[in-house]
Parts: C-alpha cells; structure tokens; sequence
C-alpha cells in the first residue's frame, strides 16, 4: 500500500501513538485529534486590470487552551486546507513544548504570489486580514509570517487590523518590521533555534562540530540564515545547498558569504561558480554528518528513507519525515531532532516580541538570543530525557511532552 501523505493525517496519527503511549483519555484524544475553530472565506481582489479575482483564505485555530492560537499565513498556490490543519495542529504542539503560553493556528490563502503586483499583493494582504479581523488579537490569535509571506506583509496587516478597530496594537501579528514593532533577532529565530539544537546533540554525543559535514535543502528565510549560522557558530562544513530550482555542492564547503548575495542577486542558487549541480533528491542523499531540511514537508519518505546516510537531521521545516521514514531511520540508529522541536526559535522570538510590544519596552538583540538558548536548551534536554525515560524516539517523546500540557490545560479549563 502507497504512503499517506496528507499532512493532517500523519499529524493526526502521529497523535495517536503519542495518546496510546500517554494512556490518554479517549474523550481527550477524540478533542485533540480535530482543530477547535476554521475559518474558510473569500478574498475579492481588486486587481490591476480593474477586474477582481476571489481568492480562497483559511484560518485555522487548532487549540488555545494554553493560551491565544499563533501561527503563520503562508501564500501558496498548492494550499490546502489539511495541510494548514496540520501545521496548526504541530503550532500547538511546538508552543507546549517550548513551554510557552500560546496555543496553535495557522492560516493559508490559495494564491501564486509570484503572479501579483505589489498593489494586488497589499490588496490581498489587507483582505485576509479584514476577513478575519473580529477573529484574531493579541488575547484571541496572533498571526505571523511563513511561506511566501514577509515582514512588508505584516505590516499591511498590521495596518489594516488597526484602522478598523481604531487604536494601535502591535501584538496582534508577530514577523513585523522593526519599526512597527517587530523584534530584533526574528529573522535568523528558527534557525538560530535549529543550531541551538544540533549544539545540544552534538554534547551528548560527544561530537566536535567543526569541519563536519553538512546539508542544508531550502535556501529561504530558514535555510540561508541556517547556512550562515552553521559556518559562523561551528565551523560546520556546508557541502551542499539547495532551493525549488535544484541544488549545488563542493566537497571544500561552500561559502555563505558566497552563496547568500549570489541566490538573492540571481534569485536562485543555479550556476553558481565553482560548484557542481545536484538534485534535490541527490542531496538528501549525501554521505554528510548532519543533514537540515529547510524546505517543504513529505521529503524523506518510504522511498528514500533506507538511502538516507545522514547520522543527524535537523528538521528545521515542517512535516519533512512521514510516519513510515521515521521507521526506517530511527531503525538505522539516525538522530532526528524533530520540526516542532528544531523549528520552534520562531515562534519563540515571535512571544519574546508579543511581550515587548505589550509592556511597550524593546530587548536588544544579544538579549532575544540569551532567552530564546535557554527556552531552546531546556525544551531539548526535556524532550531528550523523555525519549531515555520512556525508551521512545525523539518525535514520540516530543509528542509526550506537549500533548501532556495541553491536555492538563483542557482538564484543568473543564473542557473535557
Ligand atoms: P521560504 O519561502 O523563505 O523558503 C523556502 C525555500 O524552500 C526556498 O528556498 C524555496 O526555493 C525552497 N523550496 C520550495 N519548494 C522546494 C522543493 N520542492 N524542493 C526544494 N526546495 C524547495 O520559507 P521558510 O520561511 O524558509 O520556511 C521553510 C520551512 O521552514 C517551511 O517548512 C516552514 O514551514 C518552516 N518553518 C519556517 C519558520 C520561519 O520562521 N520562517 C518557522 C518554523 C518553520
């Protein structure tokens, strides 16, 4: 039988082995396995030629008993509705786990951003947000960038949610420029987080970074900055990169600050001298240390999984191993640290700027690092001691540790 690769549901029975394992009560697990709140909407877009285009948009707020829904908005024109179910479903696993007070959302609109002018782009931007506008807040659901969206998007939203409910208020998106009150230290946040990671595993281990190989697929916010930290913190020997378009390897290292004006200048990494080209598929099969997946979900699955030579993959995109690739590399000794837990410098920075923009009182950025090592370090080591505690893998114990807060959560709100 062929792999499902619907996102909800491999979050969904992801799910159901952690409640298995938790022994959860079976009303509880019937309420976390579905999201709390949707919201499906159209987007009329008055576009340039003076016709207008409907746009669909979705929101999702999967759980907020631990504190308001937070998560992205990604443009893509590949959205679906399960997959934006699942990513809300991994926000709210990712935000317990790191110990925070939030729960989990995520939204989406079906659009190809790459086809719209800026004005369209402001347009749809400010629509989605009106649609939505009685339905999020910095109490209620805090929004964010992720796929395709940006700061400059944002703050449209931003703008738009202010003029309709008349005062000003930062904290209801987070990924803001920093002149509207994002924080310092959000761009490179989950990559930063990511590294913090891949540190902490290489102590257990007993592993010196330096010099040692890896490779990163995706070369977007995530990726790039993942690249430069790598080089910058370790001394990681960055093999081989990667974006839609295909990727590049030397076996000397590649550069980032080669590498990073020369994909923003060109708009991909292709052709970049001094280099070999390798597929997408090529480069997840590499003979490296540590392999960084950056790039979208569904990448290592039953088909490659048994390739894979990677003894460490950081997942710092979501969703990027299927249930049945997990198998197979746990099986073959690999360490995965797994997406909500590798991923989670994000949407830890994007609290630390909820908090600053509600006392009003900006942290500079050598101080967002600091707290966002320590929120990192310890959701690690509680992950890490679980799996040794309850001899489960990484992606298990993780489960274990989040789906346990937030049901005390519901418990304790006398949902279920
Ligand atoms: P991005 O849009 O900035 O970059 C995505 C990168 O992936 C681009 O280089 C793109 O070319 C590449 N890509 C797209 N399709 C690909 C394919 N089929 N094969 C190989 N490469 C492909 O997005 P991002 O913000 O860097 O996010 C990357 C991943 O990290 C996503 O899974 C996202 O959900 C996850 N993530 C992002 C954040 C964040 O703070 N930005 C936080 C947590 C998780």
């Amino acid at each position: 039988m062929s792999e499902n690769l619907n996102p909800f549901a491999i979050a969904q029975a992801q799910l159901d082995e952690a409640a298995a394992i938790l022994q959860l009560d079976p009303d509880m697990h019937a309420f976390l396995r579905e999201p709390m709140r949707e919201f499906h909407f159209s987007i009329p877009v008055r576009m340039d030629d003076d016709s207008t285009k409907t746009f669909r948009g979705y929101r999702v707020q999967y759980n907020d008993a631990r504190g308001p829904a937070k998560g992205g908005i990604r443009f893509h024109p590949d959205e679906t509705i399960d997959t934006i179910r699942a990513l809300a479903a991994w926000m709210t696993w990712k935000a317990s786990v790191l110990d925070i007070p939030l729960g989990g959302g995520k939204g989406g609109i079906i659009c190809n951003p790459r086809e719209l002018s800026r004005g369209e782009l402001e347009r749809l931007s400010r629509g989605y947000m009106r649609a939505m506008a009685r339905y999020v807040g910095g109490t209620q659901d805090v929004p964010a960038p992720d796929v395709n969206t940006n700061p400059q998007i944002m703050a449209w939203m931003l703008d738009e949610y202010e003029l309709i409910v008349g005062h000003r208020e930062p904290g209801v998106i987070t990924g803001k420029p920093i002149e509207l009150g994002g924080s310092q230290g959000r761009g490179p946040a989950t990559a930063l987080g990511g590294l913090i990671t891949i540190r902490e595993t290489a102590k257990l281990k007993g592993m010196d970074l330096k010099g040692m190989t890896c490779a990163i697929q995706g070369y977007g916010n995530v990726g790039s900055n993942a690249h430069q930290l790598a080089h910058d913190m370790f001394g990681l020997n960055v093999v081989a990169i990667s974006d839609e378009f295909g990727g590049i390897y030397n076996v000397n290292g590649l550069d980032p600050a080669q590498t990073l004006p020369y994909s923003r200048r060109n708009g991909s990494l292709k052709g970049f001298p001094g280099s070999d080209v390798i597929s997408n598929s090529d480069l997840l099969e590499l003979d490296v240390d540590i392999l960084i997946p950056a790039a979208i979900e569904n990448q290592l699955t039953s088909a490659n999984a048994d390739r894979i030579k990677a003894k460490i993959i950081a997942e710092l995109a979501n969703g990027p191993t299927t249930p049945d690739a997990d198998n197979i590399l746990n099986a073959k000794g690999c360490y995965i640290i797994p997406d909500f837990l590798c991923n989670a410098g994000g949407v830890t920075v994007s609290y630390f700027e909820m908090v600053q923009n509600s006392y009003q009182f900006y942290w500079d950025e050598v101080l967002v690092q600091q707290r966002l090592d320590q929120k990192m370090t310890l959701a690690f080591h509680a992950v890490h001691n679980m799996a040794q505690a309850k001899n489960v893998d990484n992606r298990v114990a993780a489960y274990l540790v989040a789906v346990d807060r937030v049901a005390q959560a519901v418990r304790l709100r006398g949902w279920v």
